[in-house]
């Protein structure tokens, strides 16, 4: 009997908003964003357009069975994801909300001299960009994927196998790494990419010791 292979991770593509950083105010604020572009574009007040954010962003959970996107919320409504971040891109100030967090640079900064790193996110490339300089993350990435690649958020099948072909790894070498299961982590795993769920810093920061101690 032979074993199975000892798969090694090489490469991690993290997610961005929630995971490289944690901000209720700017979270806030991208949901306050988007229900005044779909106020304007159905032509209803900020107020109402959130009633009918809220109520899509539940019909379509039960309908799909997992959490949805505001890319998924917002094209159901009848809106477009690429207007949806022209706005973003106008309007919001991450600047204002965000912090610098030097436990996270360090990180990224160590785990870049192992393993390559990516990221993949819903953000569109110019706020990807200034969040990342912002952070002092920007240079640490091989690779930044954005909604705006494609148009197509996350969850999607495709973009993930363009992503893994572009990495150019087995899925078992390629570890995923994002706040929201459904949205980061699902299609990963089913592709049999190894996961880590994080929602705060505290749980970023044991990436470091849960991939170091495996590599002596
Ligand atoms: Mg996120």
């Amino acid at each position: 009997m032979s074993r199975p292979p000892v798969t090694v991770i090489r490469d991690i593509v993290f997610d961005l908003d929630g995971t490289l950083y944690v901000s209720q105010s700017f979270a806030a604020t991208i949901q306050e964003q988007a229900a005044v572009y779909m106020a304007a574009a159905r032509g209803v007040s900020p107020d109402e357009a959130q009633m009918l954010i809220d109520a899509t962003r539940i019909r379509l959970a039960e309908e799909s069975g997992t959490v949805q996107t505001l890319s998924a919320v917002c094209t159901s409504l009848g809106g477009t994801v690429r207007d949806l971040h022209a706005w973003f891109e106008q309007q919001l100030r991450p600047e204002a909300h965000l912090m610098r967090d030097e436990r996270v640079v360090a990180l990224l900064s160590h785990l870049g001299e192992r393993f390559g790193l990516y990221l993949y996110t819903n953000n569109n490339r110019v706020l990807t960009m200034r969040i990342l300089e912002y952070l002092g993350l920007d240079g640490l990435f091989s690779r930044v994927f954005a909604i705006d690649d494609a148009w197509r958020a996350k969850p999607d099948e495709g973009m993930l196998e363009r992503i893994l072909a572009t990495i150019g790894r087995a899925p078992a070498e390629v570890l995923f790494v994002g706040d929201r299961y459904d949205v980061d982590l699902r299609l990963p795993e089913q592709k049999g990419c190894p996961v880590f769920l994080s929602q705060n810093v505290e749980q970023l920061l044991r990436l470091e010791e849960l991939l170091t101690s495996d590599h002596p």
